[in-house]
């Protein structure tokens, strides 16, 4: 039995073990621990390891059926199938496009063919255009070129791997009751321990440099189960950007999307309590891997004072998402426009109501505020901005949460009071 030199985490003082109960006493305040829970208690700090393994092989020379192109307006770097005509950039619209040679750059694994058509991808731009009152007016117009839509396969690394986590909690129980002028808390101190696996599948990260990953986020899920494996005649009719954002660089971003669903699932079990603070968490991966992918989307860009702003379309889902900003003068006068009307219906009510005083008419301006706020708020919202994404929840497997230590461990009780001001008595 271990018996290191621990202290009580209720009051500091020192602990003996008792070897008919089992426990560690401490003589100062009575309270007993377990062993398992001071250890824990006294446990290393956090630690994660997370990793992925990737392919090594890139293009070769010469490869068979693809052609490369670098774009002179934007750099980006694309490629298509050759005997496809490039006109004109997919990012940027310019035809000054030149070709560039593929051999090093990252070969992609698996590509999703798109199968949102043309005609249901315009569709759904002209939707957008429809009632969205906050959009500036260059936007109004990219409308009319609806016809420059592109289609764009774009490089995604897919990080899959098992983790494995460690997390501690420290966890309180509250009691608040009322004696008189006095407010007594008892908190009850819990330790809390939960061990447990889950496997994560194609968490997708955005390979691209010149797509916003709040983009590419907003356009998830894609549904890798009808992914094939890459073949150059995919690419026909359509330009794929070949990732320039390294796998190095994406998995950081996968690192952090597990992490953060590994600490909601975890916690999600940890329930019953009114705080819960992690103490100590470990994470493991096994069998990480990232594979290179194309995923497809329809993609056109406006440019407006030199930025470049993009609306995307899920090449497989159809879902919509962009980057453009409400316009500032549309909503300030939206926000004005709603708060005077409301004001003057207001006090329109409140004189033929003989109810108007300076009390009354502050209060109707109160609401007026706030209803141009709700206003403004719902037309922006209306614009569907791209946001991203901080967990990989819908990537878990199915079936593969499980916990193999689910322990709480009671430590102590502590009691603080508080003197009651006299008009909180009265409650
Ligand atoms: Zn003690
Ligand atoms: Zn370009």
């Amino acid at each position: 039995m271990r018996t290191a030199s621990y202290n009580c985490p209720c009051c500091g003082g020192p602990l003996a073990f008792d070897g008919a109960t089992g426990k560690l006493e401490c003589a100062a305040c009575g309270n007993a621990f377990e062993s398992e829970a001071l250890e824990m208690l006294n446990a290393s700090e956090c630690g994660e390891q997370i990793s992925f393994e990737r392919p090594k092989e890139g293009f070769q020379e010469a490869e068979e059926g693809v052609q490369a192109y670098v774009c002179e307006n934007c750099g980006a770097e694309l490629m298509t199938e050759n005997t496809t005509t490039a006109i004109e950039c997919p990012y940027c619209g310019s035809p000054t496009i030149l070709p560039d040679r593929i051999e090093g750059s990252v070969k992609p694994e698996k590509v999703i063919p798109f199968t949102v058509a043309q005609e249901q991808a315009r569709n759904q731009f002209e939707e957008y255009f429809k009632g969205k009152w906050l959009l500036p007016n260059v936007f109004l117009s990219s409308r009319n070129r609806i016809a420059e839509m592109r289609r764009l396969y774009v490089p995604y690394w897919l990080f899959s791997c098992d983790a494995r986590a460690d997390m501690v909690y420290d966890a309180e129980k509250k009691l608040t009751e009322q004696k008189g002028e006095w407010e007594i808390t008892r908190t009850k101190h819990y330790l809390v321990r939960r061990r447990g696996r889950m496997s994560f599948e194609n968490i997708p990260v955005d390979g691209s440099v010149r797509l916003d990953n709040k983009i590419t986020e907003s356009l998830e899920p894609y549904d890798l189960r009808a992914a094939v494996p890459f073949q150059s005649a995919i690419l026909a009719g359509a330009m794929a950007d070949h990732a320039d954002v390294d796998c190095e660089q994406c998995e950081i971003r996968a690192v952090e999307r597990v992490e953060h669903s590994i600490d909601e699932v975890m916690r999600d079990t940890v329930t019953d309590y009114d705080t819960v603070k992690v103490r100590t968490r470990h994470i493991h991966t096994e069998d990480g891997r990232a594979i290179p992918a194309l995923l497809p989307v329809w993609l056109m860009t406006t440019v407006k004072e030199g930025k470049i702003y993009t609306f995307a379309v899920n090449g497989q889902t159809g879902k919509l998402t962009c980057d453009v900003p409400a316009d500032k003068k549309k909503s300030l006068l939206w926000g004005l426009g709603v708060f005077a009307g409301a004001l003057g219906i207001g006090a329109l009510i409140l004189a033929l109501t003989k109810a108007l005083g300076s009390g009354s008419l502050l209060i109707c301006a109160v609401v007026a505020a706030i209803l141009a706020l709700v206003v403004v708020g719902a037309l922006k919202g209306q614009l569907k901005q791209a946001a991203q994404r901080s967990t990989a929840h819908s990537y878990i497997l199915d079936g593969s949460f499980h916990l193999d230590i689910h322990t709480d461990h009671f430590l102590y009780e502590s009691t603080t009071k508080r003197k009651l001001e006299s008009n909180e008595q009265k409650k």
